[in-house]
């Protein structure tokens, strides 16, 4: 079998989060014939969690970690740096879905953060990790009632929570902007580019990382071969961690069933000293619409304010400069309806990414094809979904045992779409719906 890799990495926008880093030492790509025991497609969460825990479970392994760009270029680093431990089921009003489900999913978004936390610590990776849990913002009717629900599906689940009224939204955000608000104390905060680069800095050293590498084609057998430009990379098993890009494999069952699916943020410029008294609040906080289709907030300790909102259907796993422009200006009306005060605050830079969702929040997650191990379609919840499945694909593949593996087995497979051109419309119009429903959310 031949999967061609017709959609690979594009360069879609400048993002804060990397731009605001430091520039990596220069990156090591792959040349010549190379042999491994494992290949792992795609650094981002998924890909790194998978080489370390297989590196960490077979030290004399060697694996190859293959990345098309820098990591942290890509939706790993791109992302609002919200590590969730709690349903978020972008698909419903308010994020909840069944109360067994939610209980399952919150036991894998816990072991991906408890997992994470031991990297983080024992590796001293500065990534501006703050364990201070998440807001979620109500403006309007609607969002308050979605706000309720979310109250009442947390009670059931015996998980805890705070509700806050407009004025103590005021003293935590700084704007009055909110009516109402819901403070879950779970949730991990995060530099995400930060993150994904300090997680690959200190892989363990039988993991080989190949930056700059984009695979072209892969020729699934006994060994399995990745080309790349230069290179051409053999390894007997092979774990596919490229999210979204996997859409495009319709061999394995996953074109037609997994969606690539954009969102995109943008990160103002520092605030000045006046600014920071003119907004008052606190100093660093995150905040999630309480309609799913809002716009995420969040402050950063070094006074930049970040914007998320707008999802669009990108079959084609790519953006370009004129949708850039059209959600910069999006970002910017919705940075000023909550931060009419920051008038003169420009946003530096606007970016987008992509997501890997499936109809009905199924992942395929598993043996796809002899030696073919699949860690893909985090449903738009990577930081957390993409690192335990990372984590529990290697343990699967190696056959080692887990309470967590078992949930995760159990998770639904992605339903089948209709096809195109209906998918295209239906998608687009179930978004454009959804986002007008949002209102003031947005
Ligand atoms: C603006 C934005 C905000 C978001 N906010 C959050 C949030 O707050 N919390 C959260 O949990 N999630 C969030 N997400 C989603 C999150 O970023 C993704 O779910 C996550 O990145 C998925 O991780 P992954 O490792 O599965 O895939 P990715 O991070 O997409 O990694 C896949 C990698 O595969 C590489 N690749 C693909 N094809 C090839 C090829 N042919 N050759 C070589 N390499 C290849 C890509 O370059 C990429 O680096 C957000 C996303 C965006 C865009």
């Amino acid at each position: 079998m031949q999967l061609t890799c017709h959609h690979l990495p594009q360069n879609d926008g400048r993002c804060g989060w990397y731009d605001t880093l430091p520039s990596p030492p220069p990156a090591v790509s792959l040349k010549g014939e190379v042999k491994a025991d494992w290949v792992v497609l795609g650094a981002g969460l998924a890909g790194l969690a998978t080489a370390r825990r297989l590196a960490e479970l077979q030290p004399n392994a060697t694996i190859a970690l293959i990345e098309a760009r820098r990591v942290g270029a890509g939706a790993a680093g791109r992302n609002s740096g919200f590590m969730i431990d709690l349903p978020h089921d972008l698909t419903s009003h308010d994020y909840t879905g069944d109360k067994s489900g939610d209980r399952e999913q919150i036991r894998l978004n816990r072991g991906a953060i408890d997992y994470m936390r031991n990297i983080v610590k024992g590796h001293g990776i500065d990534c501006d990790w703050r364990e201070q849990g998440k807001l979620h913002g109500a403006v309007e009717d609607l969002g308050q009632r979605s706000l309720e629900t979310f109250a009442k599906g947390l009670t059931a689940l015996d998980e805890p929570y705070r509700v806050l009224d407009a004025r103590e939204m005021q003293a935590v955000t700084g704007t009055n902007f909110f009516q109402t608000g819901l403070h879950a104390p779970g949730a991990v905060l995060v530099q995400p580019a930060a993150l994904v680069r300090g997680l690959a800095r200190t892989l363990p050293e039988n993991v080989s990382l190949y930056e700059d590498t984009p695979v072209h084609k892969i020729e699934v057998g006994k060994p399995h071969a990745l080309v790349t430009d230069q290179g051409r990379i053999q390894a007997p098993r092979m774990v596919l961690a490229n999210n979204a890009y996997a859409a495009q494999f319709g061999q394995l069952g996953l074109k037609g069933r997994i969606l690539p699916v954009y969102t995109y943020g943008s990160l103002s410029q520092p605030l000045d000293s006046e600014q920071l008294a003119v907004l008052g609040g606190e100093e660093s906080w995150g905040l999630i619409p309480a309609n799913p289709m809002g716009t995420t907030v969040r402050r950063m300790g070094d006074g930049r304010i970040c914007i998320r909102n707008s999802f669009t259907y990108n079959p084609d796993i790519s953006t370009g400069a004129k949708r850039l422009a059209h959600v910069h200006a999006a970002h910017r009306r919705s940075f000023e309806t909550r931060f009419p005060m920051l008038s003169g605050v420009e946003l530096e830079y606007t970016w987008g990414g992509a997501l890997c969702v499936s109809r009905n929040g199924g992942m395929p997650f598993g043996e796809l094809a002899p030696g073919v191990f699949s860690a893909v379609c985090q449903n738009g919840l990577g930081l957390t979904r993409g690192t335990i499945s990372g984590k529990l694909i290697a343990e699967y593949a190696l056959g080692i045992e887990s309470e967590l593996l078992d949930i995760m087995l159990k998770q639904p497979k992605p339903a089948c779409n209709p096809p195109e051109p209906f998918l295209g419309m239906g998608v687009r119009s179930t978004l454009a719906w959804k986002e007008w429903q949002a209102g003031r959310e947005l």
